[in-house]
């Protein structure tokens, strides 16, 4: 069983959605073009439900079978860009400079209106598909700001699935992994405070670059000797600001990063150990340090039997060996996560083919992967609702 037949007939249509998309980009929470445009899909495919406005930009359709059931299931798409300056050649180019669709995520909204249109059309299937529009998957918790909103318990969510599509993998395969398969991500901010002064004169002063150079050192030591070597963990410090000149010691300097693990007990560690070694340090030194440690994304974790499940059901779409089911876990983070905290179900990769990597400038949107994302998602839904 390869493409719907109907889908391959939306083709065109879904992919004129999603260039449209991809020529409008917005960050964030500031999906009102697009959210505007997915609500307005969705009522004109007739869905029984739509409701915008839920973590503030968030839309949702409820799409309610022909035959007689209680099981709700969620799909969920994600609709933000990211501010990155589009340098493809393609027609349906980015219109918004420094703005552009760099993770795909004009694809996925444009797969999951396409599936809503099929499942609105045809409702071959007992209980009801709830299709998700989230805003801010970049960073801005999304997800987790429509389950605030109520998502889960107002539409009676029972599971929920997501999908990413992931450069390298060929067009017309999946990816997927059982358990613990994306990282939590932990965002840390170090402010060290020391005593400016003169280049020639250091010992009048507290040197905050030095300081700031061996928290970034010592810091590297909580990975290769305070995590179990057989876990997975990584700290990166990504910013170093400090200092105007050559000839002054700068008063202040601050340092941003990331803490990122596949298990909760390790992201505990890493949070004491992060505040450990940081206010130590710059206390050897007689500076001060201000920690930030900011808590973001959990650890994705797919529940064992949904990510049987979804993996069946993409054989079915794919063909038995274009689906691995055995994809190795990621220190990328998702805020699907925060969904899958709270009822089971599981994300899987669909092949963006030879594409440049996600939010690089150059990435785009792979359209022959249209009719095997939508596919996957009418297949998923009638099969987890079949009664
Ligand atoms: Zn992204
Ligand atoms: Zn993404």
């Amino acid at each position: 069983m390869p493409i719907v037949n109907r889908i391959a007939d939306l083709h065109a249509e879904i992919t004129a959605w999603r260039r449209d998309f991809h020529a409008h980009p917005e960050l964030l929470y500031d999906v009102h073009r697009t959210s505007a445009a997915v609500a307005d899909k969705l009522k004109s495919f007739g869905c029984d439900d739509v409701v915008s406005g839920m973590g503030r930009t968030g839309v949702v359709g409820v799409i309610r079978g022909r035959k007689p059931g209680a099981k709700v299931v969620g799909l969920r798409a994600d609709m933000d860009a990211l501010p990155i300056e589009e340098q493809t050649a393609v027609a349906y180019k980015s219109t918004v400079p420094g703005k552009m669709h760099a993770c795909g995520h004009d694809g996925h909204t444009a797969m999951l209106l396409g599936a809503a249109k099929y499942l609105a059309e045809t409702r071959n299937f007992a209980g009801t598909a709830i299709v998700i529009f989230q805003p801010a998957e970049e960073g801005g918790a999304g997800a987790r700001a429509m389950m605030q909103d109520g998502l889960l318990e107002r539409f009676g969510i029972e599971e929920v699935f997501g999908m990413h599509n992931y450069p390298g993998i060929p067009i017309g395969e999946f990816a997927i992994r059982r358990g613990p398969a994306m990282a939590s991500t932990d965002s840390i901010t170090i402010d060290v405070e020391g005593v400016g002064g003169h280049a020639a004169f250091p010992h009048w002063g507290v040197d905050t670059i030095l300081v700031g150079s061996q928290i970034v050192n010592q810091l590297q030591s909580i990975v290769s000797r305070n995590v179990d070597p057989v876990q997975a963990a990584v700290i990166s410090i990504c910013m170093f600001q400090g200092g105007h000149t050559d000839n002054v010691i700068p008063q202040h300097v601050r340092l941003r990063g990331t803490a990122r693990t596949l298990s909760p007990k390790v992201r505990e560690l890493l949070r004491k150990r992060v505040r450990e070694v940081v206010e130590g340090t710059a206390r050897l030194y007689g500076a001060k340090a201000e920690l930030t440690y900011a808590t973001g994304y959990p650890v994705l974790v797919n529940e064992e039997h949904r990510t049987a499940f979804a993996a069946g059901v993409a054989r079915e779409i794919a063909g038995k060996d274009r689906v691995n089911d055995d994809w190795p876990a990621l220190m990328g983070a998702e805020d699907f996560a925060f969904m899958l905290e709270e009822r089971p179900g599981a994300f899987i990769y669909i092949g963006n083919g030879d594409s440049a990597g996600l939010h690089h400038p150059a990435y785009n949107f792979n359209d022959e992967a249209i009719p095997y994302g939508t596919s996957y998602w009418v297949r998923l839904a009638e099969t987890a609702l079949a009664g």
